[in-house]
């Protein structure tokens, strides 16, 4: 069987399986090399962007790298803060949650802004 990224055959592994491994996002199966270097990056951008807010969204196609970074962090900071509270059960609640937390941030840094 040949692997469908890099076209080179699939080696047998130590447990015998000689069927590599699932490629999503990329079509059919592939090597171990591939699977480390190429899928598993690839799927955990595509959580990345999965769980990325709207804001976030924005101000990266705007080019406010840095701000966006910024954001994810306090982001994150909120987000363990309410894991540890019990509040995230799975990963589509982390993405509603990600829009909950989005909007509480922005109306608390215009409230700051206010005062
Ligand atoms: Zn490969």
């Amino acid at each position: 069987m040949k692997c469908s990224i890099c076209e080179h055959d699939i080696d047998v592994d130590v447990y015998g399986w000689d069927q590599g491994h699932n490629a999503d996002p990329f079509d059919g199966r592939c090597c171990a090399s591939c699977n480390e270097v190429v899928v598993i990056p690839a799927r955990l951008h595509r959580l990345t962007e999965m769980t990325a807010s709207n804001h976030t969204r924005k101000l990266l196609e705007d080019g406010k790298a840095d701000e966006a970074m910024e954001f994810v962090k306090k982001g994150n900071a909120e987000f363990s803060d309410r894991a540890k509270r019990g509040e995230v059960i799975n990963l589509s609640d982390m993405i509603g949650m990600n829009e909950t937390i989005t909007q509480d941030i922005i109306r608390r840094e215009q409230n700051e802004t206010q005062d």
